[in-house]
């Protein structure tokens, strides 16, 4: 039923300029962020089922804001992308990230995230290669991580932009897959390395039966088409005892470890992972 009428349309009105003045805020303290460096990055591990071992290390941007504490990538990225700070924040991350990862493991992969908005400007192919070069890091360990949301609108530049960054020898890998616009015509048409299947689909595992059905049917797609799978947000022993039953190569969550410090990581200690 309709009520209220103008009432509402005030209210909402009054929302949505509260939200605004927000974003405002966000906006004006990112700025002073980037310029401050309030930020750091978090590793988390990804484990490998054939090893047993560690195989690499998703690198995940904190913001350490004196007047807000730490906030979460979900609550800032979406401000950066809309301002175009994000270009700023994103080279940094890609920098910091090739200059942490010489002191991991060399048998390590380091994998970063790329926001489509990041990834239509032009400079992300000459930021990673020269991240590349300052830090000396094999491209062979650099993993880049996309959404579906990069292949939206001009789908032949974003496949340039893919193979420039192939050319260049790092990996590329699709991040939270079956969340957004999955289309196999972009599996077909685009070099993945790696598809990293949404952790939606391992929460729901034990209790909805189509979570299992998808994850297995993208699992043999990938072992098909030689991409490797990840599944992530892997939180329980019984997650875990499934998407090994299933093939999937490699797993990430708090299972195997929540996301640190690249001081916390003891990462050279031999791993005793769940078996
Ligand atoms: P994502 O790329 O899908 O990263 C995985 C997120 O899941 C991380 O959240 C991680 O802490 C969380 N996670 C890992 N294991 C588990 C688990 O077992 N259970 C649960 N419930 N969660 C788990 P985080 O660090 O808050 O990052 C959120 C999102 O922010 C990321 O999702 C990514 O899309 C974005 N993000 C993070 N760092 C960057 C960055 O440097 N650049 C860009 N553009 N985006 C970033
Ligand atoms: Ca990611
Ligand atoms: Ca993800
Ligand atoms: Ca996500």
């Amino acid at each position: 039923a309709k009520k209220g009428g103008r009432n509402d349309i005030a209210v909402y009105d009054a929302q949505l300029h509260e939200r605004y003045l927000h974003r405002q805020k966000i906006e004006a303290d990112l700025r002073k962020a980037t310029a401050g460096r309030e930020f750091f990055l978090v590793y988390q591990p990804i484990y490998c089922v054939k090893s047993g071992r560690v195989c690499g290390y998703e690198a995940l941007l904190r913001w350490q804001s004196p007047a807000r504490g730490i906030v979460s990538p979900a609550d800032f990225i979406p401000v950066a992308e809309e301002t175009g700070i994000i270009e700023e924040i994103g080279a940094w991350v890609i920098h910091k990230a090739c200059k942490d990862s010489v002191s991991l493991p060399e048998d390590t992969t380091i994998a970063v995230n790329v926001s489509p908005v990041q990834f239509r400007s032009r400079s992300l192919v000459s930021v990673v290669s020269r991240a590349l070069q300052e830090s000396g890091l094999n491209p062979r360990r650099l993993e880049i991580e996309i959404t579906e949301g990069v292949m939206i609108g001009d789908t032949g530049q974003a496949l340039e932009v893919l193979r420039a960054l192939k050319a260049l020898g790092v990996r590329i890998s699709l991040d939270d897959f079956g969340t957004g616009y999955s289309s196999f015509n972009y599996i077909r048409a685009f070099p993945f390395d790696k598809i990293k299947i949404d952790q939606s689909f391992v929460r729901d595992l034990g209790q909805r039966s189509e979570c299992l059905a998808i994850i297995r049917a993208v699992s043999g797609m990938c072992s098909s088409l030689g991409i490797v799978s990840t599944a992530e947000g892997v939180e329980t022993e019984q997650q875990f005892e499934i998407l090994k039953t299933e093939h999937c190569d490699t797993m990430q969550g708090y299972l195997f470890g929540r996301p640190a410090a690249l001081t916390e990581l003891n990462a050279f200690e031999t791993k005793t992972v769940p078996a």
